[in-house]
């Protein structure tokens, strides 16, 4: 038997009944030997993290435009902290960790540069539209690897998908990423917005924060005991209160922070950027890299320069734009 059989065993052994097995997947769109060592979670969780996409996470924004200083998140932090805050819950349930971590990591690969602002832009510019759970998925079936993707297991495709609130993705792994995705940036956006001098604590709704705590630990812990609590025979879920402190306080960060202040003014510009390097490379053959050419030629140029634009970090993004409106500015490759 190889280590990665004696694993498996002891997860059919050990985890719930509704938790999802490694030998039970729907399998990998090429087939492939499994690993002697690691079940094919834990080795779809390697190949994101080793991918290029995941490291141009640490440089795309979260929400303040250009992490204008050392503490704020980025992509690649919230993603981390998604990953830890979802592996907390799906140990306590008792389901497939590994699954659950494959799915945060991969969550926000599709992600566009300056936040949500990148995704509105190239959704209203792309005729067939943009959205960054798609793009998360093209990223790993096919833009990495130079086209030929990381061919990760059905399950891991589906929770990264269906990872956005519209959807529903079919594993309760999938599940517990869709909700640790909110209760990580609902609580680290307070946070960067309180020490970023956006917010303060006293224009916070009063009685969430009475029920959940002053401190960011003490509101991730309530919220993850929360749905530790209420989840049962692998429905995940929060409690009716906790699920209607998360809306309330989601509403009060699109609100006062997302549609407001300092991300606004930054967002107004980022979007100007992005839609001059859309155009230019939409309009101007040749302009792209090779590897995007050719999606050009045999996809279209639209989902080329969708999955171009997407791809690029906010530094990359800016200096492609300071190269194309700057005299001086064009060297760069
Ligand atoms: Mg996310």
């Amino acid at each position: 038997m190889t280590i990665r059989e004696t694993v498996e065993q002891a997860q059919a052994q050990t985890l719930a009944p509704y938790a999802t097995l490694a030998q039970a997947s729907k399998g990998r769109l090429r087939e492939e030997a499994p690993c002697p060592i690691r079940t094919c979670f834990a080795r779809d969780r390697d190949r994101i993290i080793h991918c290029n996409a995941f490291r141009r996470l640490k440089h795309k924004t979260q929400v303040f435009i250009a992490a204008e200083g050392d503490h704020f998140r980025e992509r690649m932090t919230h993603t981390l902290e998604v990953t830890q805050i979802a592996r907390t819950i799906a140990r306590a349930l008792r389901v497939n960790e590994d699954l659950t971590e494959a799915i945060a990591l991969g969550h926000d690969l599709g992600h566009t540069p300056f936040g949500h602002t990148g995704e509105r832009v190239l959704n209203h510019l792309a005729s067939s539209g943009f959205a960054h759970n798609e793009q998360s998925l093209r990223v790993v079936d096919f833009l990495e690897n130079n086209g030929l993707g990381l061919n990760l297991s059905a399950e891991v495709r589906d929770g990264i998908l269906n990872h956005r609130t519209s959807r529903t993705p079919s594993t309760p792994e999938g599940h517990i990423v869709r909700l640790a995705d909110k209760i990580a940036y609902i609580n680290h956006d307070i946070q960067d917005a309180v020490r970023g001098g956006e917010l303060s604590m006293e224009q916070l709704p009063k009685d969430c924060i009475d029920r959940l705590g002053e401190r960011s630990s003490q509101r991730i812990n309530a919220m993850v005991v929360d749905v530790i609590e209420h989840s049962e025979q692998g429905q995940i879920r929060m409690s009716e209160e906790m699920a209607q402190i998360m809306q309330r306080l989601r509403a009060f960060l699109f609100e006062n922070l997302y549609f407001g202040g300092r991300a606004q003014r930054q967002s107004a510009k980022a979007s100007a950027l992005l839609e001059i390097l859309y155009h230019h490379y939409m309009d101007q053959k040749g302009t792209m890299p090779q590897s995007f050419e050719n999606i050009a030629e045999r996809e279209g140029r639209e989902r080329a320069v969708c999955d171009y634009i997407a791809g690029m970090s906010d530094v990359y993004a800016t200096r492609h734009f300071e190269a194309l409106l700057i005299p001086g500015y064009d060297n760069i490759k």
